[in-house]
């Protein structure tokens, strides 16, 4: 394991790698019977409730390499997120220690190359990444996905090799916490309308504006940022050493409570010329191909929040008694159940399905956005559901289906609202229709 605050000399594909065959041989003694399968009351490792999962591996875990990715997450998940998930939740607070154990495990450059230090995977790794550490906390799992999609990824793809040198290893370790700003007080959806700018002069380029709702300012040391250069729409990366960057105190919220939000200022912020990521006006094309892997994984947290709800609501029916009888007796509760089932694994399958067609040089608007747009309601209808189930004991901080149900909501809001992958759906299939 590397020592957290040291760039690796691995690259996390070898440490991934070790991970994997540690979690992997603890994980095949249990199941060869050397010691009982402890799932203490928690979830079971993914699919073992649902029918399709067994019949569909080929779709849900690929390749043997995913399925030991799969187990040694939901392992992880259980055991170490699971635990500080209402504390993280109560304090508002990303508990930055355990974030830097995704680094230690070789999660935080799952998608990039090995030679370039990352675990070399697929979007569907990176969809079952988001998927189990949504079960648990999707709070935590969203500032995995701001850190790992939004900047990690995202920066690989638009960066040169020197500044891939400068950046990665202290992202892809857990050294440096990083994130992504695109959001303005003044433009959300309609992105093109962002108002900050960047200005060359000499040797650098003066950016002034600011971005909101950013997952990770508060803990963040670098951020990919988008600013407009003569009205282009252009990518920077910007760190903390630079002179008149700053970020607001935390902007509090209902859900996601597992990682923190602020604004980033900049006012006459001195970025270097070297720090400018790809060619000007080039930040709208990378910005249009990371959405995509961004909704795809939002998707996944979404199908992660649904699939550990509907495994407490058919624990609790079968449990709780009224009437003299489980209240899993009752058709009205069992509707619950058996469309909570069938949303969600409509969500998994679509969700992991658009997933093997998403990756740097695939173009799949469509698909994400299709995605994101069934799943995000799904996860919410199915917390919604576990609560009704539930009755008191659903709405009170003893389970954790309240957490979930708050964090559920933001996924119809966050990396694009479900209005604005209806509108992105109709104009992709009037061009298809149109040729
Ligand atoms: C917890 C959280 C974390 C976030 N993290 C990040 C981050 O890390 N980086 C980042 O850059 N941003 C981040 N965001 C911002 C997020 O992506 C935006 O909130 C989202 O894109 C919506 O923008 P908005 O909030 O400005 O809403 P608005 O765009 O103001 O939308 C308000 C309403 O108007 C609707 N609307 C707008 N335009 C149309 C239209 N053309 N047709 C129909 N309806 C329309 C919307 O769908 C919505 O219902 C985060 C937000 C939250 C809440």
């Amino acid at each position: 394991m590397i020592a957290i605050g040291t760039p690796s000399a691995l690259g996390a594909g070898e440490i991934a790698r070790a991970a994997w065959a540690r979690w992997g041989r603890v994980i095949s003694a249990r199941r060869s019977g050397a010691a009982p399968v402890d799932r203490g009351d928690q979830v079971m490792v993914s699919g073992a409730m649902s029918t399709a999962s067994q019949g569909s591996d080929a779709l849900f875990n690929p390749t043997e390499e995913h399925r030991l990715l799969r187990d040694m997450v939901a392992e992880f998940a259980r055991r170490e997120v699971d635990p500080q998930a209402a504390a993280s939740d109560v304090k508002g607070a990303l508990n930055l220690e355990l974030f830097r154990r995704l680094g230690d495990l070789g999660l935080l450059g799952v998608t990039i190359p090995e030679q370039d230090g990352g675990a070399g995977l697929d979007a569907v790794a990176a969809v079952i990444i988001h998927h189990e550490l949504s079960k648990y906390d999707p709070g935590f799992c969203l500032a995995y996905l701001a850190h790992s999609m939004l900047f990690v990824n995202n920066f690989y793809h638009c960066a040169s090799a020197e500044q891939r040198a400068r950046y990665l290893p202290r992202t892809i370790s857990g050294e440096w916490v990083a994130g992504m700003g695109m959001t303005e007080p003044g433009a959300g959806t309609d992105v093109l309308a962002m108002t900050t700018t960047a200005t060359r002069d000499g040797g650098s380029f003066v950016l002034n504006g600011t971005k909101t709702y950013i997952t990770n300012g508060c803990e963040g040391y670098c951020f990919l940022v988008y600013a407009k250069v003569d009205g282009k729409i252009t990518a920077f990366v910007v760190d903390r050493e630079c002179a008149g960057f700053s970020t607001s105190n935390h902007i509090d919220k209902l859900g996601m409570r597992g990682s923190t939000m602020s604004e980033l200022i900049f006012e006459d912020c001195r970025v270097p010329a070297a720090n400018l990521l790809g060619a000007e006006g080039s930040g709208l094309a990378h910005m249009m191909r990371n959405l995509e892997i961004e909704r795809l994984t939002l998707a996944a947290m979404s199908v992660g929040i649904a699939d550990r709800c509907l495994e407490l609501m058919v624990r609790h029916a079968e449990e709780r008694r009224a009437f003299q009888q489980p209240i899993n007796r009752f058709g009205q509760i069992q509707r619950y159940i058996g469309e909570a089932y069938a949303m969600t694994e409509a969500a998994k399958c679509l969700t992991y399905n658009v997933a093997r067609d998403v990756g740097p040089a695939q173009r799949n608007r469509i698909g994400s956005d299709a995605a994101k747009l069934f799943a995000a309601p799904v996860g919410k209808t199915v917390a919604d559901y576990a609560m009704q189930v539930m009755g008191g004991a659903g709405y009170c901080r003893e389970y954790p289906v309240e957490r979930l149900w708050r964090d559920a909501k933001l996924l119809e809001i966050g990396g694009g609202t479900i209005e604005a992958h209806q509108k992105n759906i109709t104009k992709d299939l009037t061009r298809a229709a149109a040729r």
